[in-house]
């Protein structure tokens, strides 16, 4: 339930909003806007009794959230969720952000050699797994720690914001002391005592769309999330499972466009594991960038013949370098534009 404040209430108003939800035994979040203020109700509003709130001085009205996601909805909030990273990548904006990397850290040589192309190219997040989800328990599962520290290592050299992986509540606390954004992987997509957990740890949370999880099963997702009080939520569309073994997913472009109505968060595509084939994510990236994605995220592999995990959907740094031309001629014929590269800036 959202009690919007009229546009020239005073604070001593909504405090009493604010102090009125608490009385009934709810939580209450007041949400700023450039408009208005808005107080929000949290908590299961099935029963409230909306009339006292509407009698408080100061009230506009009173509106009840239909989705049952309630604080990622646009109806909670109508303006778009900006995140702003450390190094000064915003997700959400105007800007288009790419997320690259490989699919898992290796060595200290392989993350710093791509990180380094992948930064004269443009991206300005570096991604790459420590902690992985394999489906085979006898397929590489990272460098762990190790894998972070390398990652830092590689962010104190270029300047890139990190994303990466926790695949259980007890690797959010490392992850999130290393990362700028932890990732939830699409297999976790449900696993709610690690949203819980990303939620607490403060940092922004990249969720991924589980492979047969609907788009309000996401938005669902997020909401555990921000119930935690963290609303840096970025959504990605990553594919979900198809009839056609043409193709490792069925990336749901369709999706961009539907959770943009839907909620205010940021969503992003994964044309890599969307595909699962080389050939085709470099056109799928374009696809998702025109259909109004906020960003995409690509593994890159500087020798994808070696590459220990996914190594034939990631792309050579070449095609990378020629793929960020073509997004930044895309967001342009949209009225976006391509987030500053990192190449300006100094770097320690
Ligand atoms: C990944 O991004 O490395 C990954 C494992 O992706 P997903 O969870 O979408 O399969
Ligand atoms: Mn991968």
């Amino acid at each position: 339930m959202l009690v919007v404040m009229a546009h020239n209430a005073t604070d001593l108003e909504i405090q009493t909003v604010v102090t009125t939800i608490r009385e009934m035994g709810y939580e209450a979040a007041p949400i700023p806007g450039k408009q208005r203020t808005a107080v929000g109700l949290v908590g299961n509003d099935g029963k409230v009794d909306a009339s006292r709130l509407e009698a408080l001085s100061g009230v506009l009205q009173v509106i009840h959230v239909s989705q049952p996601y309630k604080q990622v909805s646009r109806e909670w909030r109508e303006e778009s969720t900006v995140i702003t990273l450390a190094n000064g990548t915003r997700i959400g904006a105007d800007e288009v952000v790419v997320m690259a990397g490989p699919c898992s850290v290796e060595s200290e040589e392989q993350i710093l050699d791509i990180a380094s192309r992948l930064r004269e190219a443009g991206a300005t997040i570096l991604r790459g797994g420590a902690y992985k989800p394999r489906s085979s328990p006898y397929s590489f599962q990272g460098l762990g720690l190790e894998g972070l520290r390398l990652l830092a290592r590689a962010r104190d050299v270029t300047g890139m914001a990190i994303v990466t992986e926790a695949i259980d509540p007890e690797t959010v606390g490392p992850v999130a002391e290393y990362a700028d954004i932890i990732q939830i992987g699409a297999r976790n997509m449900q696993n709610f005592s690690l949203l819980r957990a990303a939620g607490r740890s403060g940092r922004p949370v990249l969720l991924k769309r589980g492979m047969a999880a609907t788009v309000k099963d996401l938005l669902l997702s997020a909401e555990y999330i921000v119930a935690e009080g963290n609303g840096q939520v970025i959504l990605c569309e990553r594919g979900v499972r198809g009839f056609d073994t043409h193709t490792r997913n069925l990336l749901d472009l369709t999706a961009i466009p539907v959770v943009k109505s839907l909620s205010h968060l940021p969503i992003i595509a994964d044309p890599s594991h969307g595909t699962g084939l080389r050939s085709k994510v470099i056109p799928m990236a374009r696809a998702a960038v025109a259909a109004g994605a906020d960003g995409v995220m690509v593994e890159v592999h500087p020798d994808p013949e070696r590459a220990l995990s996914d190594g034939a959907q990631s792309l050579y740094p070449e095609q990378f370098a020629e793929l960020m031309q073509q997004i930044q001629t895309i967001a342009t014929a949209i009225g976006r534009d391509l987030a500053p590269s990192l190449l300006a800036s100094p770097t320690a």
